[in-house]
């Protein structure tokens, strides 16, 4: 088989491990800073306070407004705080909505992100930024908004939610699947696809039943770095593409609808992409698509957009949407094959 590829490695430093967080104030040092402003969303404000009163003398203070989607007016009132504490980087602790508002500071300004994630969206390592003004969402790639340093400590992902668990490991798992067939990929994002959703097979079924089992979480925080640096380095597709339809147009829940939508859209491309996507079919042991609605079932994730709501004239606009501005696909997409893959996904049937 002849290769051809281009491949760029992320310029960030990742520490992972049990008890890591300690670290937050050792890394803010080294890095030359000295003012650090603690982020986080309004729930998880007592963490990001008590980790302030570790990091002790290199904090400067919290701000406890993050949002989902990184709403404008957030990132606004944060700046208002950047400055008047003359913070020289950021502390994100928290899951994507918390890592989107200090990439969005550090967009502005360039300050230096330190990110602690508590969830596996995956956004700390991707350059990417989503924001919202006005209901209009806009994304922007720039080297300035992917996180200097990534601290993951799987001790943070104990508490976190089983149910949040599992969407989040599907949201993240969609990463490494659109991954395997991006146009762009490279020997080295196939294989951290493969090994991330290796994880996320061993480690999902462990943590519905035992929510703090050490193994499986540090496995699953370990996937989420794996998929979410795909996310960062390849380009994404139909998924992608009809999740953020989904969620900008009807505001569906971010990762529920990643979890509901994954099956569909892989068992619709394996029709183009078979060999890409075979080593990730072996992993469920069935046909991409119904193996990935088998596990989402054995995990009790949500398995149908009408959860969520949507009608099915929704849908029809939906496809509409979807369509509009054209994109790579490995599978070239049309209005009423989108609409039928909808309409699966609204009903929760299992992929062929
Ligand atoms: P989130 O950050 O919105 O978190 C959801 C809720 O769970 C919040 O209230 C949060 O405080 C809470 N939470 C987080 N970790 C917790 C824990 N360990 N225990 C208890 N509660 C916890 O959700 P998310 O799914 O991580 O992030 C979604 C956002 O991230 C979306 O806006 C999405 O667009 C964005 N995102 C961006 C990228 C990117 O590359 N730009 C990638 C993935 C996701």
């Amino acid at each position: 088989m002849s290769r051809a590829f281009s491949f760029v490695g992320s310029p960030a430093r990742i520490v992972f491990g049990v008890g890591s967080k300690a670290a937050v104030g050792e890394w803010i040092a080294k890095s030359g800073c000295r003012r650090a402003l603690v982020l986080s969303t309004p729930h998880q404000r007592a963490d990001a306070e008590a980790l302030a009163l570790e990091i002790g003398e290199l904090a400067c203070g919290v701000f406890a407004g993050a949002a989902m989607h990184t709403p404008v007016d957030v990132t606004d009132a944060a700046m208002k705080v950047v400055t008047e504490t003359e913070a020289d980087c950021v502390v994100s602790l928290g899951g994507g909505s918390t890592t989107g508002l200090g990439k969005a500071i550090a967009y502005r300004t360039d300050i230096l992100q330190i990110v602690v994630p508590t969830t596996y969206a995956g956004s700390e390592v991707t350059p990417i930024l989503g924001q919202t003004e006005g209901g209009r969402k806009t994304t922007v790639r720039d080297a300035k908004i992917l996180p200097e340093i990534v601290i993951y400590d799987p001790a943070l992902t104990y508490g976190l939610p089983v149910s949040m668990s599992i969407t989040s490991g599907l949201n993240a798992m969609a990463h490494a699947v659109e991954g395997l067939y991006a146009q762009d990929r490279n020997p080295i994002s196939t294989l951290m696809a493969l090994e991330g959703l290796r994880a996320f097979a061993r480690s999902l079924p462990v943590i519905i039943k035992s929510p703090g089992d050490e193994e499986a979480r540090s496995d699953a925080l370990y996937g989420a770095w794996l998929c979410g640096t795909v996310l960062g380095t390849v380009g994404m597709a139909l998924h992608h593409k009809i999740c953020h339809t989904l969620g900008g147009s009807f505001d569906t829940p971010h990762a529920e609808t990643h979890a509901v939508m994954l099956p569909h859209t892989a068992a619709f491309n394996a029709i183009a992409a078979e060999p890409e996507l075979a080593g990730a079919a072996e992993i469920f042991e069935s046909s991409i698509g119904g193996g990935l609605w088998d596990f989402a079932r054995a995990i009790c994730a949500p398995l149908s957009l009408k959860e969520f709501g949507l009608t099915e004239a929704d849908l029809d606009r939906a496809a509409s949407i979807a369509v509009e501005n054209p994109y790579w696909n490995p599978r070239p997409i049309g209005r009423d094959s989108i609409r039928m893959l909808l309409q699966d996904a609204w009903e929760g049937r299992r992929p062929a």
